[in-house]
């Protein structure tokens, strides 16, 4: 029974982003060796995260408290969106602290295999927002893949007859690079830079 437990873990463990069978099998002894001080309160913070965190109507932002901090926040700038695949980029804006505008969190980006569709990106939830916020810019920080430049595309076009203006972030993104790998120098420079795509 013992055995089952434990490939069990290994095999919930091998389903995470970027790590193999082999680097399972690893981590799952890490966390037995490491009993006391990891492997427990590891459990238990995933049992409590999983219970508490909750998806922001608004922005997308994943918090415990909802309306998050930014939405609900009376400093900062709410003409302004700034629209990310995931909080990954979120906290790598925040960390660079050039932004003090909204985000729009979209939780994908579209791709060939169809398993994050248009329809996910919700769409109307932003334009109710533009809206009811008397937005003016929209900056559009996707990753520079296929995928990213496709969602940012379709992106634009279903808000080009807003009177927006809509921009992109510019150099510094190396082609084919995720935005929340940039540190936070080349980050900032991107955003002072950005380029008009309407
Ligand atoms: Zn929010």
């Amino acid at each position: 029974m013992a055995q089952d437990e434990l490939q069990k873990l290994i095999n919930l463990i091998s389903r995470l982003p970027g790590v193999g069978p082999r680097s399972a099998q690893r981590i799952a002894l890490y966390l037995i060796k490491n009993k006391q001080e990891l492997m427990l309160p590891l459990g238990e913070s995933i049992k409590e995260t999983a219970a508490k965190v909750r998806k922001c109507e608004i922005c997308g932002m994943l918090d415990v408290n909802l309306p998050t901090k930014i939405c609900s926040s009376d400093t900062r700038i709410k003409n302004t969106i700034c629209i990310v695949e995931d909080m990954a980029d979120v906290w790598a804006f925040e960390r660079s602290g050039f932004y003090k505008g909204q985000y729009h969190v979209i939780g994908g980006l579209l791709s060939a295999s169809k398993n994050f569709t248009e329809q996910d990106l919700r769409l109307h939830k932003l334009k109710e927002r533009i809206e009811k916020n008397k937005v003016e810019e929209i900056i559009l920080a996707l990753s520079a893949t296929i995928e990213g430049q496709t969602t940012a595309l379709v992106i634009r076009d279903y808000l080009e007859k807003m009177n927006l203006k809509i921009t992109q972030l510019a150099y510094g993104v190396p082609v084919g690079s995720e935005i929340h790998y940039l540190d936070d120098n080349t980050l900032g420079a991107a955003l002072e830079s950005r380029k008009n795509l309407s």
